[in-house]
Formats: C-alpha cells, sequence, structure tokens
C-alpha cells in the first residue's frame, strides 16, 4: 500500500492487543471471529511473561452517533462478555479506551503521518461512509490512525481480529513503518494480524454477501450473544438459504454463500473442520440442518449469556475491572508516548 519501507520487528518482544467496539450488543460473529480467539491467546501466552490487552474501544463507536446511555450499557455489557467468555482479569489486562489517554495522545500523531489517500482506500470507510461522505464525522475517517495508536501505543506484535480487520491492521504497519522512516528510528514494530479459525468472517443471515455486523439495522441479520433459545432458533430458521441438500465436501459449498456460511458457523461452534461436519451432514436438507445448527448455537451460548447477565447485576464491579485495567494499560503506554513524544521533538 505505501512505498515506506518495510523493517521486521524481531527486536520487539511478542504482546498481544486487539479490541471491540461498544457500538451494539456484541454478535456470534464477534465471538468467534475476535473474543474466542483472544481468550485462546490469553491461554497460549500465560506464564509466558507476555501480555494480552484486551479493550472496549468506545472512542471508535462514537464515530456514528450513540446515544449516551447506549454507550454506556454496550460498554458495560462488551466488558461482560470478555468475562463471560473467559477473558481473566487476572490473565489479561482488560480496559476502556477512553480512560487511557495515551490512545488519543498518540492518535494524533498518527494523523500527521497517515495520508488521505490511505485513508480513502480503506475499504470499511467507503462501507460507512456510503454516498454520503460529505456528511461523515471526521472521525470516521480518521479511526483507522486511532487504531494504529490503540496497537502501537504498547508496541503490540500480534492482533486477534476478524478478516474485515486485515487492512486495518496493514495500515498499522504502514504508519509505523513512515514514523521510522521519517524520524530514522525503529521504534514501531511491524504488527500482525492474527486471523485463525473457521469462522473468520461470518456473514449476515440475511444476505450471504454481507459481513455479520452489530450495527446493521436487521436484527434478523446476526445472532447476539444475548439472544435467548428461541430467538436464535427463529432467526436461524428464518436464516436465507438455497433449496438444494448439504454436500459432502467443501467444494459443493462453492457458489452458496449462505449455505457456506451456516455450515462454517457449525463447524466453528464445535471446534471441528468444515470437512469433517460435511462428512456427517452431507445430502441433509436445511429443514433438518438448521435445528441441529440451533441447537448447537444455544449449547454454546447459552452460559455466556448467563453469565453476562448475571455480571451485568453489578455494573460497579465491571467499572472497577476497567479502571484497575485501565491503569495497568497506562502504565505500558505512558513510556512509549513519552519516547514517541522525544523522538518528534515535543518538550516534556
Ligand atoms: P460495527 O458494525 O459497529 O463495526 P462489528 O460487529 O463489525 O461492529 P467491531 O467492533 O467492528 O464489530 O469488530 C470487533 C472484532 O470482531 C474485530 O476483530 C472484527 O474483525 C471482528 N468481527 C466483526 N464482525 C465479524 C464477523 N462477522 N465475523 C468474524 N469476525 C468479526
Ligand atoms: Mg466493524
Amino acid at each position: 500500500m505505501s512505498d515506506a519501507p518495510q523493517q521486521n520487528g524481531t527486536a520487539f518482544p511478542p504482546r498481544v492487543f486487539s479490541g471491540i467496539q461498544p457500538s451494539g450488543g456484541l454478535t456470534l460473529g464477534n465471538y468467534l471471529g475476535a473474543i474466542r480467539r483472544f481468550v485462546d491467546m490469553q491461554e497460549a501466552n500465560q506464564g509466558k511473561g507476555i501480555e494480552t490487552l484486551y479493550c472496549m474501544v468506545d472512542q471508535h463507536a462514537i464515530t456514528v452517533p450513540q446515544s449516551p446511555a447506549d454507550l454506556t450499557r454496550n460498554t458495560r455489557e462488551l466488558a461482560a462478555g470478555y468475562i463471560a467468555a473467559g477473558l481473566d482479569p487476572a490473565k489479561s489486562i482488560l480496559f476502556n479506551q477512553s480512560q487511557v489517554a495515551e490512545h488519543a495522545q498518540l492518535g494524533w500523531i498518527f494523523n500527521c503521518v497517515a495520508r488521505m489517500g490511505w485513508m480513502q482506500r480503506m475499504t470499511q470507510w467507503k462501507d460507512k461512509a456510503g454516498k454520503n461522505t460529505q456528511n461523515a464525522s471526521l472521525g470516521l475517517f480518521a479511526y483507522p490512525a486511532l487504531m494504529a495508536a490503540d496497537i502501537l501505543v504498547y508496541h503490540a506484535t500480534h492482533v486477534p481480529v476478524g478478516e474485515d480487520q486485515k487492512q486495518h491492521v496493514e495500515l498499522t504497519r504502514d504508519i509505523a513503518a513512515k514514523f521510522n522512516h521519517d524520524y530514522g528510528v525503529d521504534f514501531f514494530p511491524m504488527t500482525e494480524p492474527v486471523i485463525e479459525g473457521a469462522a473468520t468472517r461470518v456473514m449476515s443471515l440475511r444476505d450471504g454477501s454481507k459481513k455479520m455486523s452489530k450495527s446493521d439495522p436487521s436484527d434478523a441479520s446476526r445472532i447476539n450473544m444475548t439472544d435467548d433459545a428461541d430467538a436464535i432458533a427463529q432467526k436461524i430458521r428464518k436464516a436465507r438459504t438455497d433449496p438444494d441438500a448439504l454436500p459432502s465436501e467443501v467444494e459443493g459449498l462453492k457458489d452458496r454463500a449462505e449455505a457456506r456460511n451456516l455450515v462454517n458457523i457449525y463447524a466453528a461452534l464445535d471446534n471441528r473442520t468444515v470437512d469433517q461436519v460435511l462428512s456427517e451432514v452431507g445430502g441433509k436438507q436445511f429443514s433438518e440442518f438448521k435445528p441441529m445448527l440451533a441447537d448447537l448455537a444455544v449449547a454454546r451460548l447459552s452460559p455466556i449469556s448467563t453469565e453476562m447477565a448475571r455480571l451485568m447485576q453489578t455494573p460497579d464491579e465491571i467499572d472497577t475491572i476497567l479502571r484497575s485495567g485501565a491503569e495497568r494499560a497506562r502504565a505500558i503506554a505512558a513510556p512509549i508516548l513519552q519516547q514517541t513524544y522525544d523522538i518528534v521533538g515535543m518538550i516534556r
């Protein structure tokens, strides 16, 4: 994307960072594509002296209008979702972006590093701003530079994300490379996106060409982590499919986006490969497969949503966890920001 030199980040010790926007309720896509991966990385790095930091990126959420009450509630619910899914505040640093001012401070410097052309090429900008770019917020345009700061203010080397965020992590590398080049330093690492598993891009239940999103106006397009068993079963029953039976092999899902999506979801929820699932369900009609999928989704999600609801009864405890996480995050971010200021020539 840029002609800035690529430097390698081997000198940087591994550190994991990722975030989710409190821009609505959590979806199955967020769970399979992100949160479950966060938990895997938390567990894989325990005892190795490698920090895992997971953020509620509320400053990204306000790039589109959010009601204050919803933003507060969604931030707490996101924290509850993290914890209920297995993120442990004793093992990972869980915090809210706006409580660590260093993100926005480094974000400003990166606004001055990133180029207009780079931002204009971001597919998410094109998708979210739509035709009415003149009326989109400046924050929506600039948000990938703040995301680069979220990552680089910790010198994070690995970022677990869904497929849709790959381009933003590549932009983060471009920003790091340009900063290092312009100032003649090797200060920011070349961060790697970690995009793994059977569900790196869960699609809308209503349209197999669109990503499932928490901000989609259609609630029927997604499974929310807080949906009850009836809602999950009904949404899966109504999910768009085609009239054919399921194939026994992956090639049979070619050009069948909706069918492929449901099989991917099944495989991811069951921790199996798509091949393994198809060898079992090949030949079945959707009328038979959909209830199987609904049962599996309920079995996997309901313990998490029950725990989320329990945690939401004590919002003060959530706030305490976030405050303590922010303090620990700031202890890492502040010296890195100060060194950045020194490199840039800002008096402190
Ligand atoms: P919004 O619609 O507000 O952008 P979102 O559902 O896209 O919300 P984000 O907060 O933008 O959620 O993304 C959080 C994480 O979840 C990112 O790592 C992103 O890649 C991942 N993610 C989002 N949607 C999906 C999906 N449908 N499938 C897999 N991963 C996803
Ligand atoms: Mg998104």
